[in-house]
């Protein structure tokens, strides 16, 4: 096991993509192997943080102290049986999607920093585009290999429900607290998954590096489509993209069945005109669409059936974009995730913070929300973008205030924060809670939630050495 006390060294370990600056740890360990891990953190009594990649957005794996265990060493993919794959933790989704290329296996999670690790992925049951249509990295866990942060070590598979022990190597085994907490339904990344009659696996995934940590994931994949119809539509209004929703929603997935649908409001598209100088200059709003087709002679109907659909709506059809092929569809991914990276270039050159929002609700309030956000965000001063995922009734609203409007801008964040929970929706729906915003979980599950929380933690990490400083 390589140990590395130097503070340069460690410094890289302190960072992560959320600009969060205050970490600190006495160490980094890299064990080559899980065996190896058990037999350090037996001996171990100091705080442990997990590293993934270091692409979070919520500060969880910046250490308040004690040790960092870089799990990085643990990289190795194999294809098991059909439609499985093992993977280690430190295995990117860049090189399990490098991996599938060459057989006929999908996994459809796709969020949009692929430099991810599969252990973060994990931990921050993350998510992409495609979620609409598959849903997020929790359903495609099949099974793991779990250390807890005394050492203890156990498989847990799909399908052992929490109302059953959970078992470890040593002999020991842990029982699901008694707790009335449910996690929201909407979409949902804040704080443990709790659903009666959930499986244990459940809820790791999500947990923020708190609860146990993955050494091996078993991943379920999907046969690959054999290609997608996909487009960037542009409109004249926003009202008019946002009222396409649940028109799309109406179908249920009959004749038009997108897996994406994902939106840049008129400041994003403002901003990927320096990339993308193509952009109907009196566009105000988009949407990014795409529908798998499994055979190939689908393809020319669903097509189609979305030009049959999408003539009869207010869309600047004549300006918008259609796939002719991979590499169209590959651009499309790209325009989705040139967002964030300009406006994380544009605000590292001119000194500026962003706030970023990551909220959600119930369809029934879809267009109350949008309807909100764009009433509040247009009438404050602030720079702001909005884009995402619009199938979700998820969107990320970055707030882009100068140094003058800091304090303005938070409480402008409090203010949106205040009517999604009154929505019963979520502070975050993709990034998790981390360091960064447990002020919002906090008031969105309330001092009951809170301890019931607790209790899920003190059964698997009594003494709080886990995340220190995640979620609760
Ligand atoms: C430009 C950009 C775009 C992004 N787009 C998306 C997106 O579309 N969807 C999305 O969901 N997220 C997105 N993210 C956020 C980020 O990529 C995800 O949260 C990702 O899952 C973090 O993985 P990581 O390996 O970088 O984890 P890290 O940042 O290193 O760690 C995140 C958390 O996971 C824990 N952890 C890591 N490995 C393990 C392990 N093996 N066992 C237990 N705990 C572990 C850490 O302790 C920490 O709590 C984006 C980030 C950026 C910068």
């Amino acid at each position: 096991m390589i140990r590395k006390t130097k503070p340069e060294f460690i410094a890289p370990y302190l960072r992560d993509a959320s600009n969060f600056s205050g970490g600190n740890a006495e160490e980094v360990v890299i064990p080559e192997t899980s065996d190896e891990l058990v037999a350090f953190l037996k001996n171990e009594t100091r705080p442990v943080t997990i590293a993934g990649a270091g692409t979070g957005l919520t500060a969880s794996r910046i250490p308040f102290g004690g040790v960092i265990v870089s799990l990085e060493r643990l990289n190795e993919i194999t294809l098991e049986e059909e439609g499985r794959i093992r993977v280690g933790p430190a295995v990117t989704l860049n090189k399990l999607q490098s991996f599938l290329v060459s057989t006929n296996w999908f996994y459809p999670p796709n969020p949009t920093e692929t430099w991810a690790s599969l252990g973060g992925t994990l931990a921050t049951n993350a998510s992409g585009s495609r979620s609409y249509k598959y849903g997020v990295t929790r359903d495609y866990v099949e099974e793991v290999e779990l250390v807890l942060v005394d050492g203890k070590k156990t498989i847990v598979k799909r399908g052992l429900k929490i109302t059953e022990p959970l078992k470890f190597e040593d002999g020991s085994h842990i029982s699901f607290p008694e707790v009335s907490y449910q996690s929201p339904e909407c979409k949902n990344a804040a704080g443990y998954f709790v659903h009666p009659g959930m499986d244990w696996l459940d809820l790791f995934i999500g947990s923020d590096g708190t609860l146990g940590i993955f050494t091996k994931i078993v991943l379920r994949l999907l046969p690959c489509p054999i290609d997608f119809v996909s487009g960037i539509l542009f409109f004249e209004d926003e009202t008019s993209c946002w009222k396409l929703i649940p028109k799309i929603k109406a179908f249920n997935g009959q004749k038009i069945a997108p897996c994406s649908l994902e939106y840049f409001d008129h400041n994003a598209l403002d901003k990927l005109k320096s990339r993308h100088q193509n952009i109907p200059p009196h566009s105000k709003a988009a949407l990014f669409f795409e529908q798998d087709v499994d055979q190939l002679e689908d393809y020319d109907l669903v097509m189609e059936n979305w030009y049959e659909f999408l003539s009869e709506e207010k869309i600047m059809l004549d300006d918008s974009w259609f796939a002719q092929g991979a590499k169209d569809i590959q651009k499309f991914h790209d325009f989705r995730h040139d967002i964030p990276i300009i406006i994380n270039e544009e605000n590292s050159r001119a000194g500026k913070v962003k706030l970023g929002t990551d909220m959600a609700v119930t369809d029934n309030h879809f267009i109350s929300m949008m309807e909100f956000y764009k009433k509040t965000l247009a009438n404050n001063g602030l720079d702001y973008v909005m884009f995402g995922h619009l199938g979700d009734n998820h969107l990320h609203i970055n707030l882009l205030p100068d140094a003058s409007q800091r304090e303005y801008a938070h409480q402008v964040y409090d203010l949106i924060v205040d009517q999604i929970l009154e929505w019963r929706g979520t502070v975050s729906a993709e990034h998790g809670v981390g360091k960064l915003k447990k002020k919002y979980f906090a008031k969105m599950v309330g001092a009951k939630g809170l301890s019931d929380l607790k209790k899920i933690k003190d059964c698997l990490d009594p003494d709080n050495r886990l995340g220190l400083g995640n979620i609760l």
